[in-house]
């Protein structure tokens, strides 16, 4: 008997089986945040493509059509930087709906652009077609690593440092206000929403993290650190320890937390699109790790906790310890309940 597929793992494991095992060439296939192909260059190539739904993704009542351009780009670029790679080239397919303005979809284009020549890379073709039923905006990216240098989620062993590129739950809290119409204070708004619709890829600390052999695994956070954090576990084959305390939560973040009557933590762990940089590094290179961002002029990685024997996520607080694997955003129960909602 067919069962029926609770969750987008399910599904992506039912299509994975589906496919069969990828050639030789192919390094690294489904479940890492791009594939892996060797060209038997210098180089290997990275191959991604992330797809933006109306109504799942984003709400055009609080996201420019320029912005959702840039955003559509920008969370592939993020997954090119989870490999510690640089982005080369992008395609992308366009779903628009007839009934809306040309000169929009012009406006999405021109995000796109954008983002591409901030970033180096180039947009050299796509597909557009109409949709009735909402926009959606698919894009892929291609990029290279060189030979040696790219940086998997499988790669954390017990005892390595977890470090983050940056402070979490500014997007998660960016998006409440947008929900629900918060009203903050101007500037804490601009910077949190900001967080939100205009994220950056963090493909500088990737490369550096590549280049420098200072990183075991790593993942960009997309879905949350729960989720994302549970990936590296789960392809490496080890669990992991989060300090609370150690946890980077900005002011911003805090006072959102506190008019929702929610524990800011839970908008850091299970809030995702922080798209900052996730990863692990061995213990003795922790002096090495914080010289070389200082020296490339970036902020320096906030410490998290560290990798454990095991399996699972635990939150560590003076509590006691909590176990908080998959409590991250999902796309599908999230689609489940939005059926129910409206069955
Ligand atoms: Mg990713």
């Amino acid at each position: 008997m067919t069962r029926p597929l609770s969750g987008e793992p399910a599904l992506i494991a039912a299509l994975a089986r589906s496919f069969g095992s990828p050639p030789l060439d192919v390094m690294v296939g489904i479940g890492d945040d791009c594939a892996v192909l060797d060209p038997n260059g210098a180089d290997c190539l990275l191959w991604t493509m992330d797809t933006l739904v109306e109504g799942v993704h984003f709400d055009l009542s609080y996201i420019s059509l320029f912005q959702l351009g840039r955003k559509a780009l920008t969370v592939n670029l993020s997954d090119i930087a989870a490999m510690g790679g640089e982005p080369l080239y992008a395609l992308f397919s366009l779903g628009w709906p007839p009934a809306r303005d040309t000169a929009g979809a012009l406006a999405l284009g021109k995000g796109l652009a954008q983002v591409a020549r901030d970033y180096g890379t180039v947009v050299i073709g796509g597909d557009t077609v109409a949709s009735p039923q909402g926009l959606m905006l698919t894009v892929a990216v291609m990029g290279r690593v060189p030979r040696g240098e790219m940086v998997p989620r499988s790669g954390a062993r017990p005892g390595d440092r977890l470090y983050v590129t940056g402070l979490l739950g500014e997007s998660a809290a960016g998006l409440e206000i947008l929900k629900r119409g918060l009203h903050v204070d101007p500037l804490l708004k601009q910077a949190l929403v900001t967080a939100h619709l205009e994220p950056q890829p963090q493909l500088q600390a990737g490369r550096l993290l590549a280049r420098e052999r200072l990183a075991t695994a790593l993942i960009d956070i997309s879905d949350g650190v729960a989720t994302d954090l549970a990936h590296i576990c789960r392809a490496s084959g080890v669990g992991a320890r989060l300090d609370a305390a150690l946890v980077p939560i900005s002011f911003r973040v805090w006072q959102v937390a506190g008019m929702l009557d929610r524990n800011p933590l839970d908008l850091v762990l299970k809030g995702g699109e922080d798209y900052h940089l996730l990863f692990t590094s061995p213990n003795e290179k922790g002096e090495e790790l914080f010289l070389a961002f200082a020296r490339t002029g970036l902020d320096p990685p906030h410490l998290l906790g560290e990798i454990v024997p095991g399996e699972g996520v635990v939150l560590s607080s003076p509590k006691g310890d909590t176990e908080i694997t998959g409590a991250g955003y999902n796309h599908f129960r999230f689609d489940q309940e939005y059926a129910l909602n409206f069955a």
